[in-house]
């Protein structure tokens, strides 16, 4: 809360002064044209909110794959290696971006993990991996989702915008205009999904997100998550997490259960079926979609209407 009330100017200035901004360490490449290449397409788009089109932006996982069980190609590497900038989120979301940059012979001073290195500084807390499934099963770590909180997708817009400053200072004055907005809009976002929730009884602010990526967009929000319909991606949930599910639904009350676009639906089918709730309209978490939930700021507000509908 207090870093709202900081101006713009400040948050990008504190920013570059913790990545080293002004340092000679770095080799100063001007001109050209400085390729980004994000894993994800929410991680494209958070670096257009910080640097807008004075770089080149490009990302991996296409869209309706699963970023968590993703399996890179050898193109990708060639991706890698002209690229000057991987951006991925760290946490365990795209680890195999490791074996992507051993691939394409770079190093990890290549590689900026958005998510990583947060701390009480940044206003930031973690929260545990699978720590707001109600069917348990944590499988350790931190939950890496933290762009779904806008506090910590802006973050992540000032990493970036640091880090290319650094990069090219002969950028700065056209990454400070971009990312300034770019917090601004996020600023935007996160107060009107604030206002939005706190008009919903605190007892219906429940809802049954896909998979686990919803804890930090529930704690800003204070909305409880009553569980998942799979603990981690990649893995059907047991008979007796299904089970455990159920019996949460039924005891929360809870009508709506939401899919996401990278997954399929069968498993929350099922779980809709024996509850008598409904699955609802797609969720972004990992991926971006269709306009207008193509940007992060149209994906994030889709979310809002699609879960304040189903809490009304
Ligand atoms: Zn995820």
């Amino acid at each position: 809360m207090h870093r709202r009330v900081r101006s713009i100017a400040a948050l990008i200035c504190v920013a570059l002064a913790a990545a080293g901004c002004g340092s000679a360490e770095k080799p100063t490449a001007s001109g050209g044209t400085y390729r980004l290449l994000a894993t994800t397409s929410v991680f494209a788009d958070l670096a257009r909110l910080a640097v807008g089109d004075a770089v080149q932006i490009e990302s991996i996982v296409p869209a309706g794959v699963d970023v968590h069980t993703f399996e890179p190609s050898p193109s990708d590497a060639a991706r890698i290696a002209s690229a000057d900038l991987i951006v991925a989120n760290g946490l365990g979301l795209d680890a195999w971006i490791g074996k992507l940059l051993n691939a394409a012979g770079k190093g990890g001073d290549a590689l900026l993990s958005l998510g990583e290195g947060l701390d009480a500084s940044d206003g930031w807390t973690y929260l545990d991996a699978g720590a707001s499934g109600a069917t348990g099963g944590a499988h350790g770590g931190v939950d890496p989702h933290i762009w779904l909180d806008p506090k910590g997708a802006a973050l992540y817009v000032q990493k970036i915008a640091a880090r290319v400053s650094a990069d090219r200072p002969d950028l700065v004055v056209r990454i400070n205009a971009e990312g300034g907005a770019g917090l601004v809009a996020i600023a935007a976002l996160d107060r009107e999904l604030a206002a939005s929730f706190a008009a919903i009884p605190a007892e219906r602010r429940r809802f049954v997100p896909f998979h686990d990526a919803f804890g930090y967009f529930a704690r800003a929000y204070g909305i409880t998550v009553v569980g998942v319909a799979i603990q981690a991606p990649g893995q059907e949930p047991s008979a007796k997490e299904i089970a455990a599910l159920i019996d949460a639904i039924r005891a929360a009350g809870v009508t709506a259960i939401f899919s996401e676009s990278q997954f399929p639906t069968r498993v929350a089918e099922r779980i809709a079926a024996e509850t008598g709730a409904t699955v609802v309209a797609s969720l972004f978490s990992d991926a971006l979609g269709a306009a207008p939930a193509d940007t992060y700021l149209g994906a994030m507000r889709a979310n809002a209407t699609a879960i304040l509908g189903a809490m009304r």
